[in-house]
């Protein structure tokens, strides 16, 4: 089972988009899927079930001891399941304070699950509790960029923040690869990824995915982007994206 953990500690940088269109690209390449959502605001929740009325989420897991098995629901996607977030999950950092084994709850909700290949953990944007238990729990992460701003300056956090994690917990926490996002081919787009690709080498995938509004529109009508509007630039590009990670993944 590979855990990749999508993790950038800005917000709207496609975390959740990301992880959403690689679970429904996974799924439809046959792989059994189960998207983790970690983060309160509960995105990919919402526009996986179309509601956030669960009666069981991811808090009563990682606060009450819930078994993963019974908080995970089935999307309309055969193969992508979801662990649903809520609201309440905005207190954990406070309500695990205290908690023994607190960075280690996910790692251990998800021992208890064998039958996916593939478990994404969207991830909040910040390097709380959640976040580190989604690191620790996680075999690689993947981290998505957007070429907005000058993306590299939240990134250093980030690396010290995995690297402290690395030392401190003895975890290996590869980077299985970044995807660049909100390409719009501006100058600044093209110097940003310019500049992540200098950094981060060949670990950043070839598909760089662009800012297209039917990606959106998706996820804002509860759709998986493939179907809704298949011959759009955003779902030829996660649709190379997917590809990439399986080829990376199983090296075919
Ligand atoms: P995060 O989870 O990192 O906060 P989101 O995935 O929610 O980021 O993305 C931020 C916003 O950008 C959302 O409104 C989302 O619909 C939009 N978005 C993401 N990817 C694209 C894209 N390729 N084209 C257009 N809009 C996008
Ligand atoms: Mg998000």
């Amino acid at each position: 089972m590979r855990v990749f953990a999508l993790c950038n500690n800005k917000g709207g940088v496609t975390k959740t988009t990301t992880t959403v269109n690689l679970g429904y690209g996974l799924a439809r390449a046959g792989r059994r899927v189960l998207i983790v959502d970690t983060d309160a605001q509960s995105n990919s929740t919402y526009s996986l079930l179309g509601n956030l009325d669960q009666e069981h989420t991811l808090f009563d897991v990682l606060i009450h001891g819930m078994k993963m098995a019974d908080v995970i629901l089935p999307t309309k996607q055969p193969g992508l399941f979801v662990a649903p977030s809520s609201i309440n999950l905005s207190a954990a950092d406070l309500l695990m304070a205290s908690a023994p084994g607190r960075e280690r709850k996910l790692t251990r909700a998800l021992s208890q699950i064998k039958d996916f290949d593939y478990v994404l953990i969207d991830t909040p944007p910040n390097l709380g509790v959640l976040t580190v238990n989604a690191f620790i729990a996680c075999t690689d992460v993947i981290i998505p960029i957007a070429l907005t701003t000058y993306a590299l300056i939240g990134i250093s956090i980030l690396e010290t923040t995995m690297e402290e994690l690395r030392e401190n917990l003895d975890v290996s926490l590869p980077i299985f690869g970044v995807v660049a996002n909100l390409d719009d081919h501006t100058r600044l787009s093209n110097d940003v990824l310019s500049a992540v690709r200098h950094h981060f080498g060949n670990l950043v995938f070839d598909t760089v995915v662009p800012r297209n509004i039917k990606v959106e529109e998706a996820h804002n009508q509860i759709a998986c982007l493939f179907d809704y509007a298949p011959n759009s630039t955003g779902a030829q590009a996660y649709l190379k994206l997917v590809k990439e990670v399986l080829d990376r993944a199983e090296g075919s």
